[in-house]
């Protein structure tokens, strides 16, 4: 029989072409899951209306996010469309130091960026990466479409990354299929019930 770890909290990265919902996923699960940590990430764009700051994200200017670089204060950081977002390193160390499960919402590169973390050793803990995909690239476009905040260009230029950005899904430990939001947030619950059960076996 395989020993019992001691130190039970985990990280869940949440990663998926744009416009496939991430956001109003992991909003949903952690609304849904009060036990679950949110990793709150640092931003250089601008809020949106109806957005908060320090519970959608903590938005900073570009000097406050270059000066968090140059600290180490980021696990993984990337610019999107324009802005930098980046994932903060001591809550995570943190909630994983009180054995929390800490949820991660963030791009291609962002999941990768903390993929090759853990492979240089710089990141200790046990990682569960899941992706979300549309039901179909047909819906991927309409929910970028429904946006509305850019030109019918750029949208075109979104779709074709996103239809890219589907490419690496293979490399993820789950793949989800966003259909609804409520049925997408409770199959990451029920991966997440299974990987802590896991994570006591090994
Ligand atoms: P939005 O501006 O629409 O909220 O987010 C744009 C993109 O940035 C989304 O794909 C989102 O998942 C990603 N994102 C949000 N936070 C982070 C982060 O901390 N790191 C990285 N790499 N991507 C992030």
């Amino acid at each position: 029989m395989k020993r019992l770890r001691t130190r039970k909290g985990f990280l869940v990265v949440i990663s998926g072409p744009s416009g496939v919902g991430k956001s109003t996923v992991v909003r949903a699960l952690i609304k849904e899951n009060p036990d679950l940590r949110l990793s709150v990430s640092y931003s250089t764009r601008p809020p949106r209306p109806n957005e908060q700051n320090g519970a959608d994200y903590h938005f900073v200017s570009e000097a406050e996010f270059s000066d968090k670089i140059k600290e180490g204060d980021f696990l993984e950081w990337a610019q999107v469309h324009g802005y930098c977002y980046g994932t903060p390193k001591k809550f995570i160390q943190e909630q994983l130091n009180k054995e929390q499960v800490v949820v991660l919402e963030v791009d291609v590169q962002g999941a990768a960026k903390v993929k090759d973390a853990l492979a240089a050793g710089k990141l200790k803990c046990a990682v569960v990466f899941v992706f979300l995909i549309p039901p179909s690239v047909d819906i991927l476009a309409f929910r970028l479409k429904k946006r509305k905040t850019e030109d019918e260009e750029v949208m075109n230029y979104r779709l074709r990354a996103a239809i890219a950005e589907l490419q690496v899904m293979e490399k993820y430990d789950y793949i989800v299929v966003n259909d609804r939001v409520d049925s997408a947030a409770s199959k990451i619950r029920a991966i997440i019930n299974v990987e802590k059960e896991r994570m006591l076996l090994n």
